[in-house]
């Protein structure tokens, strides 16, 4: 039986492992920290998973949350001017639900399942040194660390990397009594977003404490009016801030938070970190080599919601790719051809992130006003979420968008 040594209990390692432990593997996932530590720790990125994703835990009998959890079944985006006027709005149902579960809750669960099913589970805080002994015991080894320290062991890829500084400052609230635009089980996410200020998003988000509330994320321009954050240093703060922010620069969205009152005071995220994309595979020595899987080599930015997604859709290429291996050696040269599988998609969710983070090109305007009025192009927007391949090229390109725009018009018109 090959061995797998996986490096972090988080969403792309445990979804990984249990894939492969349910395909008959020895896997061992080393954490620095035990499942009630995950449950019991700080708060982290809301991760509001799309249906493809959903369908991937699905099929390893993951979605423990499915009847109870609040699903989003649309959109609604709305777009301001820089001045606070309300500028057009979107909305559109997805084909399929999406939901935010607590990553704390999941990931507990998702161990006690790994453990059930006979996997290893070791706490223990991974060292550089650690690693080049895992590659002596193990027939592979797999770093799905996240963005903490051990990613920086991957050399960053310059030609794959767009930004030198975070794009985003990141505030992260969990709330109760924000008013949803439809009171049922199935509700919209929210994307507002200030022309040269940032976005605030939020969307229903079931809490470690089987508390159903909802995540309010804001992304502040460095330096821009929604960047205000500083100063606050608890959740009630930091709400007071947003509200203040909300009621002057997005007028339309305020009534909706008048009443919201956090869940908890620690319950809150405030920090900022630059995207980027790292080389997959870091040579130890001659002979042995580890594999990066997640944010460990591909960071992106939350404001199109794709780093948990990407993660969880990575870790399936992985799985595929090492059970088609057999019992060949996983070199070198197979780490970054899976890599590269799994790129080929993922550079156009990286590039849907950067599309949104840059100041907005005209096309991309033009592609979003014309959603307010034509449904399929709304649909065609809300829908890439889940499947970013889908908005491309006509996102990212003049000429391109033109050409979708003009078809999405003819298939509109009557047919004599
Ligand atoms: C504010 C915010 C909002 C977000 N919202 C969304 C969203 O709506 N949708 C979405 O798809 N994504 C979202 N994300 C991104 C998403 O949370 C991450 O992309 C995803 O969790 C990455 O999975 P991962 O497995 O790479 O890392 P993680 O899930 O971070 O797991 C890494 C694990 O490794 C452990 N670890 C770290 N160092 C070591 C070590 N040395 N030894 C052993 N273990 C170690 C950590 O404790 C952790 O448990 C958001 C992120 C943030 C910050």
């Amino acid at each position: 039986m090959r061995k797998i040594a996986i490096m972090g209990a988080g969403q792309s390692g445990l979804h990984l492992a249990i894939r492969l432990v349910k395909s008959g593997y020895d896997v061992t996932i080393i954490s620095e920290r035990s499942a009630e530590e995950i449950f019991n720790g700080p708060p982290t990125g809301a991760t509001y998973l799309f249906h493809d994703t959903l369908q991937l835990e699905r099929e390893l009998g993951l979605d423990f949350w499915n009847d109870t959890a609040y699903h989003s079944t649309g959109f609604n985006i709305n777009f301001g001017k820089p001045d606070g006027n309300f500028a057009f709005g979107i909305k559109s149902r997805t084909s399929k639900p999406g939901v935010s579960i607590d990553q704390r809750l999941k990931f507990y669960q998702w161990i006690k399942l790994f453990e059930r099913l006979g996997g290893k589970f070791v706490v223990s805080d991974t060292t550089p040194s650690d690693l080049l002994e895992c590659t002596a015991q193990f027939d592979l080894v797999i770093v799905s660390s996240g963005k903490g320290p051990l990613a920086r062991l991957f050399t960053k890829d310059e030609q794959r990397s767009t930004h030198e500084k975070p794009a985003r400052k990141l505030v992260q609230l969990h709330i109760n009594d924000f008013e949803q635009t439809e009171k049922t089980k199935f509700t919209s996410i929210t994307l507002d977003a200030l022309m040269g200020g940032g976005e605030i998003i939020t969307a229903p988000f079931y809490q470690k404490d089987d508390i159903q509330c909802s995540f309010i994320l804001v992304e502040s321009i460095p330096g821009g009016p929604m960047d205000v954050f500083d100063d606050a240093t608890t959740a009630s703060e930091l709400l007071a801030k947003a509200k203040e922010m909300m009621r002057t620069l997005m007028p339309w969205r305020y009534p909706a938070f008048a009443n919201a009152e956090v869940i908890a005071d620690n319950a809150f995220l405030k920090g900022s970190f630059t995207p980027v994309v790292r080389k997959p595979v870091v040579q130890l020595n001659s002979t042995a080599a580890v594999l990066g899987v997640g944010d460990t080599v591909i960071l992106n930015d939350p404001i199109v919601g794709q780093g948990g997604n990407n993660a969880s859709k990575m870790a399936n290429v992985y799985a595929k790719a090492i059970i088609a291996r057999g019992d060949k050696p996983f070199d070198v040269a197979w780490m970054n051809e899976t890599f590269e599988t799994f790129w080929e998609y993922s550079k156009y969710t990286n590039r849907f992130s950067d599309i949104f983070l840059a100041p907005a090109q005209p096309h991309v305007v033009e592609v979003l006003q014309a959603a307010t009025e034509n449904p399929e192009i709304a649909s065609d927007f809300v829908n890439g979420f889940n499947h970013p391949p889908a908005l491309f090229p006509w996102l990212d390109d003049a000429e391109e968008a033109r050409k979708y725009l003009n078809s999405k018009t003819r298939t509109a018109e009557p047919v004599v």
